[in-house]
């Protein structure tokens, strides 16, 4: 893992001053998936795996990025911010800029310097953590600060106005409030969340399948259109359902013979799929880890075959997981088609199971797996 003092060293020799320092973890989801687009559940925790930020200012105007991970730096003028994205990683760290200056931010001149090891591009959300802890490190300067909730939405402004992806809101608010040792009940719909404690006996496992079907862009945009066609069958009849969160197993029962069959399929997984949030929230905060293991495996079987948005390589992995000492629950996490499982393990077992688990995925598959043992961490701070 990076440490602070490595960024602030590393800091110092590329530009002479001394940083302020700032974390922000990546994140896994352990239950609701699609649902915040149906203004509906997710319950995420943060990792320890994080991107760190370094920051000091600077006298001539520029604002000089630059990204470890990727050895490169880019210069950027205060008087000539830029306004679109060039599909460059610092489309990040400057989206961020860009939004907080359409907040009316004056910003100066800075040198920033990245650096994190949430693995990139495998749906542990290392996008979010380099936008929160961009910007805790840019209003660090400024003097304005937001409390976390706000600043996660002007996060996840920064990734769809300016980056161009549409994310929801979950990575950067998870990445901004997350707690050690908790996961975190987030309504997509007021933002209003709920802490819920993870035993300090459960290790998170990460597994990552290593495939990501390539399908996976165009059919995102499918479902969501499949998941507001069902909404919009319910609401000829009930009007007062705008998303799935307002819909249930009822209103399939008698509507939904008017939606195609694979609307009808994706609302049933949207719609079981927050009831089992919501519980799976319960069963952490009664200590309930059987029922918590028992829901995720529905989750599972839900995101598979109602929402169709598994693949050969995550069921496998789950299926193995399922066998292994040690298991509480298992489950494809993340946008689908591919990335990453996430495994509640018993933590004494969590060493033992990550290998048993990556060698009969990799005699099964051919493909040799990235397997993390994570523990639920604190959001977005300051490093001293
Ligand atoms: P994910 O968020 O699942 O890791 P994304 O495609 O959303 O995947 O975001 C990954 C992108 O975020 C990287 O390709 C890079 O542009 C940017 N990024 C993440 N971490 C860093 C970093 N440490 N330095 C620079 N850019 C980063
Ligand atoms: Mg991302």
């Amino acid at each position: 893992m990076q440490e602070p003092s490595d960024l602030c060293t590393l800091h110092l020799d590329r530009f002479k001053a001394e940083p302020a320092i700032f974390a922000a973890p990546g994140r896994v989801n352990l239950i609701g998936e699609h649902t915040d687009y149906a203004e509906g559940f997710v319950m995420p925790a943060a990792i320890d795996f994080a991107t760190l930020a370094g920051i000091s200012s600077r006298d001539d105007g520029k604002i000089v990025v630059y990204s470890e991970n990727f050895k490169e730096e880019r210069v950027f003028n205060v008087l000539a911010l830029p306004k679109t994205a060039t599909k460059h990683w610092s489309d990040y760290p400057m989206g961020v800029v860009h939004i907080l200056s359409g907040e009316g931010q004056v910003i100066p001149g800075f040198s920033l310097s990245i650096w994190g090891d949430v693995p990139l591009n495998s749906g542990l959300s290392s996008s979010a953590s380099v936008e929160v802890a961009t910007a805790l490190a840019v209003t660090s300067l400024t003097g304005i600060t937001y409390p976390g909730p706000i600043l996660a939405r002007l996060c996840q402004r920064a990734e769809n106005e300016f980056v161009g992806a549409s994310c929801g809101i979950m990575d950067q608010f998870i990445s901004a409030n997350g707690a050690k040792d908790h996961a975190l009940l987030l309504d997509c719909r007021d933002l209003s969340f709920k802490l819920a404690p993870i035993p300090e006996s459960v290790a998170l496992v990460i597994a990552n399948t290593m495939v990501k079907h390539s399908v996976a862009g165009g059919e995102y945009t499918t479902r969501r259109a499949e998941v507001e066609e069902a909404a919009a069958v319910i609401a000829q009849h009930r009007p007062e359902v705008r998303f799935l969160r307002d819909a249930n197993l009822d209103d399939l029962a008698r509507w939904g013979a008017q939606m195609s069959p694979s609307a009808l399929k994706r609302a049933r997984h949207i719609i079981t799929e927050n009831t089992r949030t919501v519980d799976a929230a319960d069963a952490l905060i009664h200590h309930d880890l059987a029922r918590l293991g028992r829901l995720m495996a529905e989750a599972h079987i839900s995101y598979s075959r109602d929402f169709e948005a598994s693949c050969f390589e995550a069921d496998t992995m789950v299926t193995l997981a399922n066998d292994l000492k040690g298991l509480i629950g298992a489950r494809l996490t993340g946008g689908g088609f591919g990335g990453c499982t996430i495994n509640l393990v018993e933590r004494e077992e969590a060493e033992h199971f990550a290998e048993a688990l990556g060698a009969s995925y990799t005699i099964e598959t051919g493909i040799v797996p990235q397997i993390l043992i994570c523990h639920a961490s604190d959001g977005a701070h300051r490093v001293h």
